[in-house]
């Protein structure tokens, strides 16, 4: 059967729990960048939190094994999933969700973002801390690892795991220069710094090989609740005149329109 394309009002207006629906939307923000263990398959998944609306509403979206979504692009999602969490609405993608880009609607306002009480910062990474935890391929922490031992026991296992496997568990304290005189310390935990960093620098590093990748970014901008680091992007500068593309549109126009007719004098 096929699923509906709904407005945004009319999810939150009538929500149904489990309801697949299709929406047409603009990805405004990203809240959340993140993974999610799956503690049954032990391994990871990618998951993302975005704020999304059209012209009626916004609601935040979940995504799943990076699903790319670009931030300011309007897109068809069909289907996604109505998902009421103590009565917080939400959506989020399954497996055999497509995402497809379209066109921004014409003459169509665009609702303001969902609220919360994270917030962006932009600054530059003038410092990085990086700790390091060891733990089984189940994700226990393992107090005690000899260096150059072939095997570590992992007490809550209760079994021995090949050095191979073990993983660390990374956390960041980056130090932000907002301003001349504004500077300000967050906290990224592993989930994040996973995300941030390439691939090949926590598989099998040390703290200062991910500290370095840290402070080799310059400018960024992170979302942050309570000092804490949810998404991390280094900033560009494409990126940033993107920032509120409805308002920077007209505001680009006007000023054109404005310096060719004060050239013309
Ligand atoms: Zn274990």
């Amino acid at each position: 059967m096929e699923n509906k394309t709904i407005t945004i009002a009319e999810i939150l207006a009538k929500p149904r729990n489990r309801q697949q629906v299709n929406i047409k939307v603009k990805i405004q923000d990203i809240r959340e960048n993140t993974t999610r263990w799956l503690q049954h398959e032990c391994r990871e998944i990618q998951m993302s939190t975005y704020s999304v609306a059209d012209s009626t509403a916004s609601i935040l979206l979940t995504t799943w094994n990076n699903m790319d979504l670009t931030i300011n692009s309007w897109y068809t999602l069909s289907p996604v999933t109505v998902k009421d969490y103590n009565n917080t609405i939400t959506v989020s993608t399954s497996p055999s969700t497509a995402a497809e880009t379209i066109n921004r609607p014409p003459r169509h306002g665009v609702a303001a973002p969902v609220t919360d009480n994270s917030e962006e910062v932009t600054g530059l990474i003038i410092g990085a801390m990086t700790t390091s935890t060891i733990t089984c391929p189940k994700r226990h922490p393992l107090p005690n690892c000899p260096p150059g031992a072939p095997f570590h026991m992992c007490p809550t296992c209760n079994q021995h795991f090949i050095t191979a496997k073990l993983r660390h568990q990374w956390n960041v304290t980056l130090t932000l220069e907002i301003n001349d005189t504004t500077i300000r310390e967050f906290k990224m935990d592993h989930t994040v710094v996973l995300n941030t960093a390439p691939k090949h620098i926590y598989l099998d590093t040390d703290p200062i090989t991910v500290t370095a990748h840290f402070l080799s970014i310059g400018l960024v901008t992170v979302r942050v609740k309570d000092d804490a680091v949810s998404a991390l992007h280094p900033c560009t500068a494409s990126a940033s005149v993107q920032q509120d593309t409805d308002i920077a549109d007209e505001t680009l126009l006007t000023f054109l329109d404005e310096t060719l007719s004060t050239s013309d004098v």
